[in-house]
């Protein structure tokens, strides 16, 4: 470890999680070598939306009323910002939306991001010159309504992993919410050729609305079991398109179908004739890891739970965020975006458009408010970020 990077470590909670909504991260020492906020978190982790169109209308996430909010770039344009990034230290990236896969010239640039190689140790010491880094992690997140035509061509290309939205496991419920006919069918014959390509274990992302598609927990830990994929439930932001009126759809705290919940209804469940009831907890595959991860007693299928709500994991954040317009978001629940494609639009130099991208970095917030009474909605919502 770098002895600046040691100090840092030194000087902030950077290991302790971030489990009390009140737990506060001090700020530290401005950062060197690898990009760092002021919290001493590592930025490794890029989500990129690489166009704000979507061919869904979820009804948890948009009104249905509205289209594209916002532009997209060249997607040479989009290749520098993450040329720039990883020369500072990110070894991610997901591309997402919007709908990434409406966006043509993905697979390009899908070839384009897997030539890049890392710039730094995974201890985030620097490489030294002559030596090389190791591929990027290369992942995308998609509705999969386009999935089964794109995803052998994605492979190839260089995508290492996808992750599917998928609400519900009833076709019926699940063009409810995505309020588009038949979309079931195409989403899992997506599913089915990604795992057929490569791209796999592919995971299930599903967000529980109570009322909506809370009937469809158990569904989806058979769907998992069946399927051979990994099934992680979200837990509900507030992250939606805002309606005049607050309707079925509008976030509030009794809407979200908590962990503790799903665990409750998944511990007393079944699996099969043969296999008793209870979930197995299995080792997280990385510190930064978001989910909570859970087999069944006989080891067959895999569930996540991802709750941002009941259980933050702030101080685990190594995420930035890119939006299909090149604004920079340093949280989901930032109160504003910062102008890096202007930046780079004016002239900037490689040099200049760092230094922005770390004067940025500093400002990401220690932790998002959800259900505190000083929470204040975000300036995007999540569909305009890119989740
Ligand atoms: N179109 C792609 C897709 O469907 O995965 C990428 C964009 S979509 C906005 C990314 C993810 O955000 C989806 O899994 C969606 O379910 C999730 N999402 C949208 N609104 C959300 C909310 N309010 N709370 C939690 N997750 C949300």
């Amino acid at each position: 470890m770098l002895f600046a990077e040691a100090l840092i470590a030194s000087l902030t909670p950077i290991s302790s999680p971030l489990h009390s909504a009140t737990a506060v991260l001090e700020p530290a020492l401005a950062p060197v070598g690898r990009l760092r906020d002021s919290f001493g978190r590592a930025i490794t982790d890029l989500r990129l939306s690489v166009t704000d169109r979507c061919n869904y209308k979820c009804v948890y996430c948009r009104t249905g009323n509205e289209g594209a909010q916002y532009s997209e770039l060249p997607i040479a344009d989009y290749l520098r910002m993450v040329r720039m990034l990883v020369s500072m230290g990110v070894e991610k990236v997901r591309l997402t939306g919007g709908e990434p896969l409406l966006r043509s010239g993905l697979v390009d640039m899908v070839a384009e991001l897997s030539e890049l190689r890392t710039a730094f140790h995974p201890d985030g010491t620097p490489l030294a010159p002559g030596e090389t880094g190791h591929p990027l992690d290369l992942a995308l997140t998609t509705n999969g309504h386009l999935l089964a035509e794109l995803a052998a061509p994605l492979k190839k290309a260089g995508l290492d992993r996808v992750t599917v939205s998928m609400d519900a496991v009833d076709p019926e419920i699940f063009s409810r919410i995505t309020r588009v006919p038949r979309s079931y069918e195409r989403v899992l014959a997506g599913v089915r050729a990604a795992q057929a390509a490569g791209l796999g274990p592919v995971k299930v992302n599903c967000v529980l609305l109570r009322g909506f598609n809370d009937s469809q927990i158990e569904a989806f830990a058979e769907f998992s079991r069946r399927e051979a994929v990994i099934v992680r439930f979200i837990e509900f932001m507030p992250l939606e398109e805002p309606s005049a009126v607050p309707d079925a759809r509008t976030w509030k705290p009794e809407a979200v179908i908590t962990m503790d919940e799903i665990l409750r209804r998944l511990n007393v469940w079944r699996p099969s004739c043969s296999t008793p009831a209870g979930l197995v907890e299995l080792p997280a595959n990385a510190a930064s890891e978001t989910a909570k991860r859970f087999t069944f007693r006989d080891g067959v299928g895999e569930i996540g739970i991802i709750a941002p709500v009941s259980r933050p994991f702030c101080g685990q954040c190594s995420r930035v965020r890119i939006t299909s317009d090149g604004c920079v978001r340093t949280c989901l629940f930032s109160q504003s975006d910062h102008d890096l494609y202007g930046r780079m639009r004016r002239g900037g130099t490689d040099e200049e458009i760092s230094s922005y991208l770390r004067e940025v970095i500093m400002k990401k917030e220690a932790r998002h408010h959800i259900g505190e009474p000083d929470f204040e909605k975000p300036s995007r919502n999540m569909v305009h970020i890119g989740g």
